[in-house]
């Protein structure tokens, strides 16, 4: 790693997911000379809380690994505070996330792209990112396609879901009227499929992983760790570069060519707000010297609540017996060893995207299926066997905010997401409990199915069920949509340059800068934001939009690709029987659009069952 110097071409706050990213794509160019900051420490390599998949809920609450926030009381979940974890280590949330690659569906990007100025940001000037970014192996193999990329950084494994658990689970969508799909990262997001993972060959890839430290011996690239920027400095309105605290201790200055925020949707606003950039109503109470009058910093926050519906197995099938205690030193012998086992995956092998009724274009829940009964903090409903799956809206229409309540930079912001605050929002809550009760109970988990667990058969009505969301939500650990791009007065970076408008010399990249969060698990559009990103910093030519076709329901769109001798084939009798009466007592949405899933012939005869 090159030696400190006074001043850098680019000094990136944040080597977390999207930070690492930036930094092996700016000092891609020997002539260009780049700094990374990062609050945290590293990610040693010999660190299984970091590195082995199975330890994720371990850094989690940890201070060593997490910035530990929670929420203001949350009005409308009983005045509770929600808990937030946000990775405090090289790789940021990506060296302590759950490994779930989901790009989020076409139709997310449309949204973006249809607000004024970020044009460029639709699917099609995306994909070609999106495809830059990965390796996607199947089974062991190489796996690119039209949708998928095949030689980037980021090599993703498919789970293999091979548990009896996992095939009952789609199965029993399948009964329940949603169709299986091929790659809900591919041509259809839509419907159940094994999920791919930033696991490779047993470890976690993280983005420090796969992006900073294959780089790390460039000379015009230098990493410091322990290094909390304090704040922005300026010269009138022009960025100049970054204080810092390094190791809790000393003071640093250093100088920037230009200043890139990679700190997070909760912790860039936080500093843009402490370095004087935001509401001068908000600021000056403070005693913050105003920069720029910038009202969106900070607002517009957004993320996933959900919660866990868990059943008792009949059948002693389930993963449980493999994670208490004492069978946790063989586990970690053979994962340390071999890489292999119940240590080598981050168990998120599976789960689906569907729509909860039809007024939504694109799917607004999306289901993680475990075969377990465990919460992310390790507690359990029952000592025996279990599964569940982890549900919530996937576009909730509340908005949020962070904020500095005083002008300490080692002080946490002030954070309120406003869940549950909308009728829209309480409405699809109720469907989306509705609808993964629905899956459960269907044939398929007879053999299994012990009684449900949580929330218990006491909750059934509309008010019971959001009385239980309220009580037992937690975060998806999605924040993201705090500095977002776009042109209007509300809007804090630019969608053709990442510059915050206003000033300059100052940038953000990170999920801070989403206009809408995404319908899936956030961190591969972070990376595939980063992406881009690193082409409008460097002005270079961007990749060419890429006009691959995807899946869209309101379009009547065949259910494979065009082409695919599959959309042809008769619906088999087993999906029709998913709409008898006898399976289906009450209505559901999606009973009135069978004709969507009746050529879903291939999957439902399991030769595509995942
Ligand atoms: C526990 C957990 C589980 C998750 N699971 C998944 C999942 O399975 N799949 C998925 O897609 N997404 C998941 N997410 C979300 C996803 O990982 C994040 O949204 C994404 O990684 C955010 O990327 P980022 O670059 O915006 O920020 P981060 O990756 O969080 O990076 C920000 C970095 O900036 C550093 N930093 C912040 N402030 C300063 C400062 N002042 N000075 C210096 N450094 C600073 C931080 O320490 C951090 O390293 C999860 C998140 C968490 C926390």
């Amino acid at each position: 790693m090159s030696r400190r110097r006074d001043r850098y071409d680019f000094v990136i706050v944040g080597g977390g997911s999207a930070g690492c990213a930036l930094a092996n794509r700016l000092s891609a160019d020997p002539g260009t000379s780049v700094l990374v900051l990062e609050a945290g420490h590293s990610d040693w390599r010999i660190d299984p809380f970091v590195h082995m998949p199975a330890a994720l809920p371990f850094p989690i609450g940890s201070r060593l690994y997490d910035w530990r926030y929670e929420t203001e009381p949350e009005p409308e979940m009983h005045g509770r505070r929600v808990y937030h974890a946000r990775g405090k280590v090289l790789g940021g949330s990506s060296s302590i996330n759950g490994m779930i690659f989901q790009r989020g569906n076409p139709l997310d990007y449309e949204r973006w792209a249809g607000d004024k100025g970020l044009e460029q940001w639709d699917y099609r000037h995306c994909l070609p990112y999106f495809k830059r970014m990965e390796t996607l192996m199947v089974d062991g193999r190489r796996a690119a396609d039209r949708w998928r990329g095949g030689s980037g950084p980021l090599v993703l494994e498919r789970g293999p879901a091979t548990n009896p658990l996992f095939g009952a689970f789609f199965e029993a969508a399948q009964q329940a009227g949603y169709p299986l799909t091929d790659d809900v990262n591919g041509y259809r997001q839509e419907g159940f499929a094994r999920f791919d993972r930033n696991v490779h060959r047993g470890r976690r890839l993280s983005a420090a992983r796969a992006y900073l430290h294959p780089v790390l011996d460039r000379p015009n690239l230098r990493v410091e760790t322990l290094a909390l920027a304090t704040r922005v400095t300026f010269e009138g309105t022009r960025a100049t570069g970054v204080d810092y605290l390094r190791a809790g201790r000393s003071q640093r200055h250093v100088g920037a060519g230009e200043v890139v925020l990679c700190g997070g949707a909760i912790n860039t606003p936080q500093l843009m707000q402490l370095s004087g950039i935001g509401d001068p109503a908000h600021l000056q109470p403070l005693g913050v010297e105003v920069v720029h009058d910038l009202p969106g910093v900070g607002e517009n926050l957004q993320d996933h609540l959900e919660v866990y519906i868990q059943y008792a197995s009949q059948l002693p099938v389930s993963i449980a017996p493999g994670l208490t205690w004492p069978k946790r030193p063989g586990i970690a012998a053979n994962w340390l060893f071999r890489r292999q086992g119940l240590g080598a995956t981050n168990h998120f092998e599976g789960g689906g995207f569907a729509r909860s009724n039809d007024d939504v274009d694109w799917p607004n829940l999306m289901f993680h299926f475990l075969p377990v009964a465990i919460r992310y903090d390790g507690s359990a409903p029952t000592q025996g066997h279990g599964y569940q799956v982890h549900i919530g809206p996937m576009y909730a229409d509340t908005r949020g905010w962070v904020r500095i309540h005083d002008t300490d930079p080692r002080h946490k912001p002030r954070m309120l997401f406003n869940y549950l605050t909308t009728p829209n929002d309480r409405r699809e809550w109720v469907e989306a409990v509705r609808v993964a009760r629905e899956i459960l109970n269907q044939p398929a988990f007879a053999p299994f199915n012990g009684g449900e667990l949580s929330p218990g058969p006491g909750v059934e009505s509309d008010e019971e069920i959001l009385d239980w969301v309220r009580k037992d939500a937690e975060t998806a650990l999605h924040p993201s949509c705090t500095a977002k791009m776009g042109v209007d007065d509300m809007s804090v970076t630019d969608p053709d340059s990442m510059r915050v408008h206003g000033v300059e010399g100052l940038r953000v990249v990170d999920a801070s800068v989403f206009p809408y969060v995404t319908n899936g698990n956030i961190y591969a559009p972070v990376m595939m934001v980063a992406e881009k990103a690193a082409d409008l910093i460097l002005g270079n030519t961007p990749l060419a939009p890429d006009d691959t076709p995807y899946y869209r329901h309101r379009d009547d769109s065949p259910l494979f690709p065009p082409g695919d001798p599959r959309n042809g084939e008769p619906a088999p009798a087993r999906v029709a029987a998913a709409f008898a009466p006898s399976i289906h007592p009450r209505e559901h949405p999606h009973a009135a659009r069978q004709d969507d899933l009746q050529p879903d012939a291939h999957s439902a005869t399991g030769e595509d069952t995942p």
